[in-house]
């Protein structure tokens, strides 16, 4: 079942100066099985910001729609998105956006607080997601206090912790080193395998590799798709890289 459909996806930018309008997205459809994990590529300025600020709802399109989990999120209104966004995305960005004022325990458990959960409810969920994320002895810890790859793993218990329909991420791996990358992959894939449907923006060949299937997104449409199919993680990185390369040298529209 397509737990996500993007059907039509058009976003029209007016800038201020002149009233010169930028497409953004074109005519951008796909849809997104259950239990996927897909990667977005594409080249700076094709549209994945605009793209997943929209299926954040954190933003409206110019037309199209957006289904997730059978609601058209461009219809929500305006007070019920954050509800929505809580019962049903999590988010992991490049910057990891903890509050530092926070530890990573209360960092990781705000959505619950935000939702209303019990305490008793919480501290059942934390232990669990804090040992599967290798960070259950970090929870006192403030977020300066730890390293890029802990507090990017603080930011994937706090997007999961609510158990959402589908994990957003934004660059994960950009702001890490390679072990942190590494290791931040290694936990994608794990609760992927579990079972979390994961759509995720990215420029590494290394992260998209990883991924079930990738999408490569020109000029706001999607341009063309790949499928690991039974490929090994090595197979289906050589896999997009000649894709990459197609696409940049013979893969011109215009
Ligand atoms: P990407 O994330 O792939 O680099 P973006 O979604 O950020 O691409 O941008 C797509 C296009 O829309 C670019 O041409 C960009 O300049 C333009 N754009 C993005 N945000 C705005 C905005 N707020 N106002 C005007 N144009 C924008
Ligand atoms: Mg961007």
């Amino acid at each position: 079942m397509a737990i996500l459909e993007v059907n039509n996806l058009k976003k029209v930018y007016t800038t201020r100066l002149g009233g010169n309008q930028v497409e953004a997205l074109k005519n951008l459809s796909f849809s997104v099985e259950e239990g996927e994990y897909v990667a977005i590529m594409g080249e700076s300025g094709s549209g994945k910001t605009t793209l997943l600020n929209i299926l954040a709802a954190l933003d409206k399109p110019t037309g199209g729609q957006v289904i997730l989990n059978g609601k058209n999120i461009v219809d929500i209104r305006e007070k019920e998105i954050s509800a929505f966004r809580r019962e049903n995305l999590g988010f992991v960005f490049q910057d990891f956006s903890l509050l530092d004022t926070f530890n990573l325990k209360d960092n990781i458990l705000l959505p619950l607080v935000l939702k209303g959960v019990t305490y008793r409810e919480m501290s059942q969920k934390l232990m669990p997601i804090a040992e599967e994320l290798g960070i259950a002895g970090l929870l006192e810890k403030y977020p300066y206090e730890v390293s890029g790859g802990q507090k990017q793993r603080a930011a994937a218990a706090r997007a999961l912790i609510t158990e959402p329909r589908l994990l957003l991420a934004d660059e994960p791996t950009g702001a890490l080193d390679s072990k942190s990358t590494d290791e931040m992959l290694g936990i994608f894939s794990r609760i992927n395998q579990k079972g979390q449907t994961i759509v995720m923006v990215t420029h590494s060949v290394k992260a998209a590799s990883r991924a079930g299937r990738v999408l490569f997104i020109k000029d706001g449409e999607v341009f063309h798709q790949v499928y690991r199919g039974e490929l090994s993680d090595e197979q289906f990185y050589q896999k997009i890289s000649a894709t990459l390369t197609m696409l940049a040298t013979g893969g011109e529209r215009r």
